[in-house]
């Protein structure tokens, strides 16, 4: 939880027992994310001219008695509110979720393992760029050697995730148009 420049303060909505419809991906005034709200916060936001909206929801509209609105999916803060800077701990679960709990390079998610795309005996480091989830049997034919090496193809290049992608269930359920802002590749 932090306070804003508005005084309000924003707590971590569980959104594991609501409808995916309901949460709205924030973005500070410079387009970084920071945060995740509900329909009523957005909506609320956006009454005040405290925010504007980046995207709608397709086929999504709040209804009043004199106008619809359009349903927002994301949007963006007025003033710049003071983020606090966050880091995603570098874990196994933790890597899992940045891929989907799909290997990187079939797509498979049975047998889930974490594999050094340049292995430990070539120099690989354990870093984000340098994980990823990999089902057992590519990870057994990669074995000791690079992907070029083993003539296998990453479906996208792994990078170091934003905190934000934590406070979902799974990048499976994320909105397509958060993708870009949260730094993950899109939708295959
Ligand atoms: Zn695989």
């Amino acid at each position: 939880m932090f306070s804003t420049a508005y005084g309000h303060s924003f707590t971590k909505i569980s959104l594991f027992s609501q409808n995916d419809a309901v949460a709205v991906l924030v973005l500070n005034y410079d387009y970084q994310p920071v945060h995740i709200t509900t329909w009523k916060r957005a909506f609320t936001l956006l009454y005040l001219r405290k925010a504007e909206l980046v995207e709608a929801r397709a086929g999504r509209v709040l209804r009043t008695v004199r106008k619809e609105y359009p349903w927002p999916s994301i949007i963006r803060l007025l003033r710049y509110v003071p983020a606090p800077y966050k880091q995603v701990p570098l874990n196994r679960q933790n890597i899992f979720r940045r891929d989907g709990f799909r290997c990187v390079y079939c797509g498979s998610p049975h047998n889930l393992t974490v594999d050094h795309v340049i292995p430990r005996s070539q120099g690989g480091t354990d870093s984000w760029e340098n994980l990823v989830t990999a089902c057992g049997s590519c990870n057994h034919r990669k074995g000791n050697r690079t992907p070029e090496q083993a003539g296998m193809a990453l479906r996208y290049k792994p990078r170091r995730p934003h905190y934000l992608l934590f406070w979902l269930r799974g990048a499976e359920e994320i909105e397509s148009s958060w993708r870009p802002y949260l730094m993950l590749e899109p939708t295959r």
